[in-house]
């Protein structure tokens, strides 16, 4: 009875989780999907806990309550301290808990089994799921210290770094069928170094502007492990949950390669970045030219129609109110304002239009890229808020550019640009910007919160 009560409620939560995906596809009804998904993790988690304590003695119970109590503490204290920018990071990071979370149900089963009496398709399980975990860790520790900029940005250029993977992938099948062949836990540790090496060295060699990518990949890889784990453990629900996350990543990686203009499988394979061009960072463009808020407010008053491009600054200023505010003003002035979003603008899939929606920009004129792209030349005024790499012409005109082929919002088709920054910095990427030193654009320096609010005074 308890048996088939447990497979209900995992049914039901798989149900949740396909239901809070579907959910998260549209702003509209993207809180109800969060919530499905909420739901459906609560009902998972009594379910597994009815499942694993059955008959179970009491020492059990407190073990696992006094383990979760303290995961959900840290977990309820990291979540209200972190900041909206740091959000990345702090995904990264959990992604790597689920790859180690893999590597150890791995071993744990492994020890726990008698691995005489294992049978081979166990044993596989066992070595896929550590492999995977293992990759999953390592990768995402190096995204983690990559997004907090706690190491350069920059790609590990290896020699030879494709023949390096190749290499990891067939001496791990080697291992793979020696561990098959004598239930040894010797292969299975030389693997893991392997496997630790391996996702280090995938990540590490990834461009500062290619991260995006990278980090929908690590989510895909972590629902693999998770999936793995469940094999591992037996746990259908485990196995349905790592596979939605894992196929639903998978996706979302292929539209991130897709927006970059790079190929999946060189993503899937790693080291696809940089190729070695030359930085464009110490290119003379010329001079800048800089306006202030009032002029900017004129601008704005006289033009027909406006789009705003936000970026990762817009995210660091907590700009998203005084933006959706001035778009208010300037609607009812009877100019056109429309917003134009990079699929990478940010750092998450999906930034901008999260702190848009929060800030309650209507849902109608926040457009993607493809969609703005076209009416970029009959526009008066672009406001770029906080953008630089999506914005950087250099992707589409210098083949050496490190950002080179990657589509761009091309701003600098608009009549006039403003470009809101604290300073002559570059991006993420790490790459001037030719844009900064157009004719038709200038430069609104200082905080961007800051800037628009003193715009909407002047208006
Ligand atoms: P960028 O990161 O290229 O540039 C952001 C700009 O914002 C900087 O040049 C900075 O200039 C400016 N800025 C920072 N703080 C403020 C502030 N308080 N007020 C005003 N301006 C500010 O932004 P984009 O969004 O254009 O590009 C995103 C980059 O991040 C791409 O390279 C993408 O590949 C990468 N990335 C994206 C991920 C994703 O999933 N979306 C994940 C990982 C990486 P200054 O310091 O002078 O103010």
């Amino acid at each position: 009875m308890d048996l088939a009560l447990i497979q209900a409620a995992y049914i039901i939560a798989g149900l949740l989780f396909i239901l809070s995906l579907a959910g998260l596809s549209k702003h509209e009804t993207a809180k109800d999907g969060n919530n499905l998904g909420m739901i459906g993790m609560l009902i998972a988690l009594v379910a597994t806990l009815w499942l694993a304590l059955r008959g179970a003695d009491p020492l059990n119970w407190l073990s696992i309550a006094t383990a979760m109590a303290i995961g959900a503490l840290i977990g309820i204290w990291r979540a209200r301290r972190v900041e909206m920018t740091a959000m990345p990071e702090l995904i990264a990071m959990l992604h790597s808990f689920v790859g180690a979370a893999a590597v150890l149900v791995g071993f744990n089963t492994f020890l726990a089994s008698d691995a005489g009496a294992s049978d081979g398709v166990h044993l596989v399980e066992i070595f896929l799921g550590v492999f995977i975990g293992a990759v999953t860790f390592t990768g995402s520790v190096v995204a983690y210290l990559k997004l907090a900029a706690k190491i350069s940005g920059r790609p590990l250029m290896l020699p030879a770094r494709h023949w390096l993977n190749l290499f990891a992938g067939i001496i791990s099948l080697g291992l793979m069928i020696w561990f098959v062949a004598s239930h040894s836990i010797v292969p299975l540790g030389i693997m893991t170094a392997i496997a630790l090496a391996f996702g280090w060295h995938l990540v590490a060699s990834i461009g500062g502007g290619d991260m995006p990518v990278v980090v929908s990949m690590l989510n895909s890889y972590s629902g693999w492990a998770a999936a793995a784990a469940g094999f591992m453990l037996g746990n259908d629900l485990l196995i349905i949950t790592g596979a939605l996350v894992g196929s639903s990543g998978a996706y979302l990686s292929y539209i991130m390669s897709k927006a970059m203009n790079r190929s999946f499988i060189s993503v899937i394979a790693g080291g696809f970045g940089q190729d070695g061009g030359a930085p464009t960072g110490d290119v003379d463009y010329g001079e800048h030219r800089e306006t202030n808020p009032d002029e900017v407010a004129d601008l704005l008053v006289h033009a027909k129609s406006v789009v705003i491009t936000p970026g990762y600054g817009m995210a660091v200023a907590q700009a998203q109110y005084p933006v959706a505010d001035l778009t208010a003003k300037l609607r009812e002035k009877g100019v056109d304002v429309r917003f134009g979003i990079h699929p990478v603008a940010g750092r998450l899939p999906g930034h901008m239009n999260v702190l848009l929606a929060e800030a309650k920009v209507p849902y109608d004129i926040v457009l993607e890229m493809d969609e703005i792209n076209d009416d970029l030349p009959e526009t008066d005024v672009v406001l770029v808020i906080g953008a630089n790499d999506t914005v950087n012409p250099a992707a589409e005109e210098d083949p050496n550019s490190p950002i080179a082929g990657m589509p761009v919002l091309e701003v600098w088709n608009a009549k006039d640009v403003i470009v809101f920054k604290r300073s002559m910095a570059a991006g993420y990427a790490g790459v001037q910007n030719p844009l900064f030193f157009r004719e038709n654009s200038a430069m609104l320096f200082g905080d961007a919160k800051d800037r628009v609010e003193d715009i909407i005074k002047s208006l």
